[in-house]
């Protein structure tokens, strides 16, 4: 496609306005850099009511949390902020051609912060409780729930290994492992000994409560019923497809492959947030994005200063 050229010249474009791009915007405006912020596409925690366990915005719900930090960012009139999507980054470090949606600006660094694009299992009544009643972390919603009837569904025996983690939340505990793998003798003995049942039948859907809201039961391919009222599971991930198209080297988890300077395996290209680590939640991902714009700011300030262009 043909893309018009917006005459737009930035220091720093930013992909993706979740917790990392966000604070990485608010780093490089507080350093007086031209900022572009672009943000398009649902949020990792879309689902999710609330955030919690982020200091001073425990239990603030995502989109107020947006809200604010794009707030936040109009005081900097170096930062702009756009819904629109980075479709590709052509040329060289000093010197990119950023491809929106509706132009191509240019900036002399990129930064990537699009988070990772969870795939939901195809069971029943997953995708309709997920955030709801289905958490991928217990940091996150744990305390909400503690003491409940919790369900793991483990994709492998490192999840099993993960309830005996759970347990720190409640003692009621069912592993599912959904009838694909066996659980060496040593595992099973280890969980069982903590209190922690498996249940090692195929999984046939989630049954929600009148609500939508809440879980009511798992059913088994055999028609079983299984009481519970939350499920922890982590779904696969994959990188969204900003980060294939820069052909980013990714490391042995499939995330993004950072220099110690939060550098991507393209130089002038950083990159920040769930997509470069195991490590995922909001907190984490804010701190990354001022990390690698610390790192960022700190080469691209020296680059100016050397060359009279400050
Ligand atoms: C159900 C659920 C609940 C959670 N609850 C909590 C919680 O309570 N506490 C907590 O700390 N963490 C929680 N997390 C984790 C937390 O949401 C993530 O760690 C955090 O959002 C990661 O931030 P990020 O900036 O890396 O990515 P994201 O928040 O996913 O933001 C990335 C943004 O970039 C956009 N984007 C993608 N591609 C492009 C592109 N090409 N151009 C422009 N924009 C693009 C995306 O659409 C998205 O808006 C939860 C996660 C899930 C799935």
């Amino acid at each position: 496609m043909n893309m018009k050229s917006m005459n737009e010249e930035y220091d720093v474009v930013i992909a993706g306005g979740g917790p990392s791009g966000l604070s990485a915007a608010l780093v490089l405006g507080r350093a007086r850099k031209r900022v572009l912020l672009c943000d398009s596409g649902p949020r990792r925690n879309a689902a999710a009511e609330r955030i919690h366990g982020f200091v001073t915005r425990d239990g603030t719900p995502p989109s107020e949390f947006r809200h604010i930090g794009r707030e936040q960012l109009r005081h900097y009139p170096n930062v702009s902020v756009r819904d629109v999507r980075v479709e590709d980054v052509r040329g060289d470090k000093g010197a990119f051609e950023v491809s929106l949606e509706d132009g191509v600006v240019r900036a002399r660094r990129v930064i990537v912060g699009v988070g990772m694009v969870d795939e939901l299992p195809p069971i029943p009544g997953y995708r309709e409780l997920w955030g709801k009643a289905i958490f991928q972390c217990p940091y996150c919603h744990g305390w909400e729930v503690q003491d409940g009837a919790f369900a793991l569904i483990a994709s492998g025996p490192p999840m099993v290994e993960f309830s005996l983690f759970l347990r720190g939340w409640t003692k009621d505990l069912v592993v599912f492992t959904d009838a694909r793998f066996e659980v060496a003798d040593d595992l099973r003995r280890r969980v069982l000994g903590a209190g922690i049942t498996i249940e090692e039948r195929a999984i046939a859907k989630l049954i929600p409560d009148a609500s939508g809201q809440h879980l009511e039961a798992i059913e088994l391919a055999d028609g079983a019923r299984i009481a519970r009222r939350v499920v922890f599971a982590r779904p696969a991930q994959r990188q969204p497809a900003l980060v294939t198209r820069l052909d980013l080297a990714l490391d042995e988890n499939g995330f993004v492959r950072l220099s110690e300077h939060r550098e991507t395996s393209r130089p002038g290209i950083y990159a920040a947030g769930d997509s470069t680590t195991m490590m995922q939640g909001a907190l984490v991902a804010a701190s990354s994005g001022a990390h690698a714009a610390y790192m960022l700011n700190h080469e691209l300030t020296m680059e100016l200063a050397a060359s009279g262009l400050l």
